[in-house]
C-alpha cells in the first residue's frame, strides 16, 4: 500500500506477542472468570486474537468513548457513547485497549469503572507510548512499547480506515500532514 512508510510491527510479531499475553493472563487468573472489556473500535482486533489464547473462562463486553477536542490532541474530556451491557460489580475485569498515548482516556475510564465496584480491575494494552503520557496509568499487560509516532493498522485507524490491516505501520506524512498542521 502506498500509504505505508514503514512497517513497525509485523503480523507475526503481533501474533506471537498476543499469544504470550494470553498465556500470562491465563496463568494469573487460573480458573477465575474474567470479564474482558473491549474499548471500541480500536481494541476489537486485539480482543479477538487475545481471547483465543486465554484459557480462563471469559466473557466480553464493549464500550465506546469519544474524546472532545481536535483529531490529533486528546483533551481528556471523554464521553461514553456506548456503555457496557452487563454489570461488572464483583467481577475480575480487564480493559482491553489498542494504545495508551496521553493516558487521559483510560484515566477517565478507570475512574468510571472503579465506581462500579469490580472485584479487580486491570489494563491490557497492545501498544504503549509512554513518552507522551500526561497522567500516570497502572498498566498491567503491555504488548509493545512504541515510539511517539502516529501509528495505523491492527485496530488503529487513519480516518476510520486501515483498522483491518494485520500489521502496524507508520504512514507517509503526506497523507496526514494536513491534520497536524
Ligand atoms: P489517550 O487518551 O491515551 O491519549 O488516547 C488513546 C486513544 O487515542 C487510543 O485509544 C486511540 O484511539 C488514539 N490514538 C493514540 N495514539 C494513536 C496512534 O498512534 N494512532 C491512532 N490511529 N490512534 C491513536
Amino acid at each position: 500500500m502506498d500509504i505505508v512508510e514503514r512497517v513497525l510491527i509485523t503480523e507475526e510479531e503481533i501474533q506471537t506477542r498476543v499469544r504470550e499475553l494470553g498465556q500470562a493472563i491465563s496463568q494469573d487468573y487460573g480458573d477465575k472468570p474474567i470479564a474482558l472489556i473491549c474499548i471500541l473500535k480500536g481494541g476489537l482486533m486485539f480482543l479477538c486474537d487475545l481471547a483465543k489464547h486465554i484459557t480462563s473462562p471469559v466473557t466480553y463486553d464493549f464500550m465506546s468513548v469519544s474524546s472532545y477536542g481536535d483529531a490529533t490532541q486528546s483533551s481528556g474530556v471523554v464521553r461514553i457513547t456506548k456503555d457496557l451491557e452487563e454489570s461488572i460489580e464483583g467481577k475480575h475485569v480487564i480493559i482491553v485497549e489498542d494504545i495508551i498515548d496521553t493516558g487521559l482516556t483510560l484515566s477517565y475510564l478507570l475512574n468510571n469503572l472503579r465506581s462500579r465496584n469490580p472485584a479487580s480491575l486491570r489494563i491490557c494494552t497492545l501498544l504503549n507510548k509512554p513518552s507522551n503520557r500526561k497522567v500516570e496509568i497502572p498498566v498491567d499487560y503491555v504488548g509493545f512499547e512504541v515510539p511517539n509516532a502516529f501509528l495505523v493498522g491492527y485496530g488503529l485507524d487513519f480516518r476510520q480506515l486501515y483498522r483491518n490491516i494485520p500489521y502496524i505501520f507508520i504512514p507517509k506524512p503526506k497523507y496526514y500532514q494536513d491534520e497536524i498542521d
